[in-house]
């Protein structure tokens, strides 16, 4: 069975305890590859590659650092079947899906880091005839780097572009329920010679190799996705020692169906902001508000869309719905419906697992499912669930939705729909979350800044943001 390396110094090695984990298949249950259960030990050979590596890479042009980041992101493309395949089987995610929307982005943030390193420059600030003042920013030196299963070459790389753009050396741990795409995705790097040291990957479980990243002294900034709970935990470790953090953390995106909205579209578009991905997305719209005026034929309209998903093999074309991610994730989600019952919900479809006949019988799969009748400060529309299951609520009046769309502790995302150019702004500016999108969802330019308000998150990530995140400043003041 294959085994699933760390990357460090530029080798594919055990690790120093010989110990792995297995790595299931959600659509199956089957054990299918085995991954390194790497510890503080492999954490610290990690840090001596990186820091090792540190002096020559700093010094690269970013011309050179670019052409080697231009060339990884050619060997994804080139390598999109593979890669997309290993997705799919790892995460549950339809592999049509990781074909056309997750490789490719991962390609994309390597891709725009390599060129936006190019281009990228610091602020003078002079002081009429009396001054100058500017700006150098350096790369800070090793740092550290943590992501989710939900999305995992895409997030991993999201983080890891800009920081070896910007000269710095990285550890990294992806997730240990889908490593597969970052140990293919350290391959390639040793293909598109990437100097040794520059980026180290440890696989593992987040308790053993996550916090002895976190904790180690040298390494003085992470950038880490995942849930709140784990962000917290890492906020307590690394702040009293002055950590420089990125926490990008979760959600319960509010989803705003005004009357006014162009009907077919919002419909349309609501059901894939609900579902993609298995509603396996921080982005995901699971809270949807309608105006009471249009709530029957929008629900109507939504749950004869929900309906005709298909849900089943990750492999096949036609599946939209795969399988969840993991046993212990299927069943929280699986609890939760459970909890929107007790709290009086109504289940309008789905609401339960699905049996998928074939190879993937043993897999882990639940029906997209809809619920209404909950107030919107119970348990189900307040805390994560981050899978298939949405709720619908009638609003009357835009105070009221607003109140209820910013009253979770969350404020990742939001969507609005809505032909009135002026309402769609005016609600815009008063919802608390990072991103808001009108009449549209996961559209992304990857040069704005990324994050979440609230406990969704601290700092951002996208563009320029992302290569300041990653270099310190410093500000030269010359006496003229
Ligand atoms: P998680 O917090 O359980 O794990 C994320 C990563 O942190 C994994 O690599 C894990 O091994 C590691 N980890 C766990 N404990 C750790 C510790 N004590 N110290 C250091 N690292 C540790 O999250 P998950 O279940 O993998 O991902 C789902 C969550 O991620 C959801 O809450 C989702 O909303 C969030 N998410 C957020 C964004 C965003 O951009 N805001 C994007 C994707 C996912």
């Amino acid at each position: 069975m294959q085994k699933i390396l760390n990357y460090i110094n530029g080798e594919l090695l055990e690790p120093t305890a010989k110990h792995y984990l297995e790595n299931i298949d959600p659509s199956t249950g089957n054990v299918y590859s085995h991954c390194a259960d790497s510890d503080a030990e492999d954490v610290e050979l990690a840090y001596q590659a990186a820091a090792a590596a540190f002096p020559k890479w700093s010094e690269t042009p970013a011309t050179e650092r670019s052409k080697i980041m231009l060339k990884l992101a050619g060997l994804i493309e080139a390598n999109l079947d593979a890669l997309a395949l290993a997705e799919s089987v790892d995460q549950g995610k339809p592999l049509w899906l990781a074909k056309n929307g997750e490789i490719p982005r991962a390609q994309a943030n390597i891709h725009f880091f390599a060129t936006a390193i190019e281009h990228y420059a610091s602020e003078a600030h002079p002081m009429g005839n009396h001054a100058l003042n500017y700006t150098l920013r350096t790369p800070i030196g090793v740092v550290g780097c943590i992501s989710p299963w939900n999305l995992p070459l895409y997030l991993f790389t999201w983080k890891i572009a800009p920081a070896i753009a910007s000269g710095n050396c990285v550890v990294a741990k992806p997730s240990e329920v889908t490593p597969m795409t970052a140990f293919l995705f350290s391959k390639l790097c040793i293909e598109a010679g990437l100097p040794k040291g520059v980026l180290n990957i440890v696989h593992g479980l987040g308790p053993k190799v996550g916090s002895a990243l976190v904790a180690h002294p040298k390494i003085t900034a992470i950038s880490f996705t995942g849930g709140t709970k784990t962000g917290a935990e890492i906020a307590r470790v690394a702040a009293p020692m002055f950590k420089k953090l990125s926490l990008e953390l979760g959600g319960k995106n509010p989803n705003i169906i005004f009357a006014d909205c162009d009907f077919d579209k919002a419909v349309k578009e609501s059901v894939r902001a609900s579902f993609t991905n298995q509603g396996e997305i921080c982005l995901c719209g699971s809270r949807l508000y309608i105006e009471r005026s249009i709530y029957d034929k929008f629900k109507e309209a939504y749950i004869t869309q929900v309906k005709k998903l298909k849900v089943g093999d990750p492999l096949l074309d036609d599946t939209k719905v795969g399988a969840i991610a993991s046993k212990m994730h299927f069943e929280k989600v699986l609890s939760y419906i459970e909890i929107a019952k007790e709290e009086g919900g109504t289940i309008l479809t789905g609401g339960a697992s699905v049996k998928v006949a074939g190879r993937c019988e043993n897999g882990y799969f639940i029906e997209p499912t809809v619920i209404e009748g909950l107030d919107h400060l119970c348990r189900t529309n307040q805390e994560e669930i981050f899978g298939p299951v949405v709720t619908l609520q009638p609003f009357d009046t835009e105070a009221e939705v607003l109140e209820m769309a910013n009253s979770t502790t969350y404020g990742l995302a939001c969507t609005v729909w809505t032909e009135n150019l002026t309402k769609a702004h005016r609600v815009a500016g008063a919802i608390k979350s990072g991103i808001v999108w009108i009449n549209c969802w996961l559209l992304r330019d990857l040069r704005t800044p990324f994050g979440g308000m609230k406990q969704s998150g601290v700092g951002r990530e996208g563009g320029w943001e992302a290569l300041r995140f990653f270099t310190e400043a410093k500000n030269v003041c010359v006496k003229l």
